[in-house]
């Protein structure tokens, strides 16, 4: 993280979330899942030819229900500063959608 990201304590680094409006397919479920109802389309298309969704620039907690409620492993992802953690860290059998085996 930049320098300039940082924060200090009189101004801390803030949850967001963070969309790549390429990898994103515009189904807006992230939309809909955010308490905060700070997630929204964007104007433009992307290359799928579908608006991609954009974080407002406030209000978000890190709850992160955006996150797993997106069906796109890579569109969005939340970062938490405060907490040290940034996701995702999904496994691979949650990429694949593959069960481990013994957990069927
Ligand atoms: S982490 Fe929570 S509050 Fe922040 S954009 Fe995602 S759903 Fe909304
Ligand atoms: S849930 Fe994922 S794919 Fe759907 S609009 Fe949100 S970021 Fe894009």
């Amino acid at each position: 993280m930049p320098e300039s990201e940082r924060g200090t304590p009189s101004s801390p680094v803030l949850s967001r979330p963070i969309v790549d409006p390429d990898e994103c397919k515009g189904c807006q479920r992230c939309v809909v899942a955010c308490p905060k109802g700070v997630l929204r389309v964007r104007p433009g298309l992307n290359r799928r030819g579908v608006r991609p969704v954009e974080y407002t620039g406030a209000g978000c907690t890190g709850c992160v229900m955006c996150f797993y409620t997106c069906p796109e492993p890579y569109a969005i992802r939340v970062e938490r500063p405060d907490r040290g953690v940034r996701v995702p860290q999904r496994s691979p059998a949650a990429e694949t959608g593959e069960v481990p085996t013994g957990q069927r």
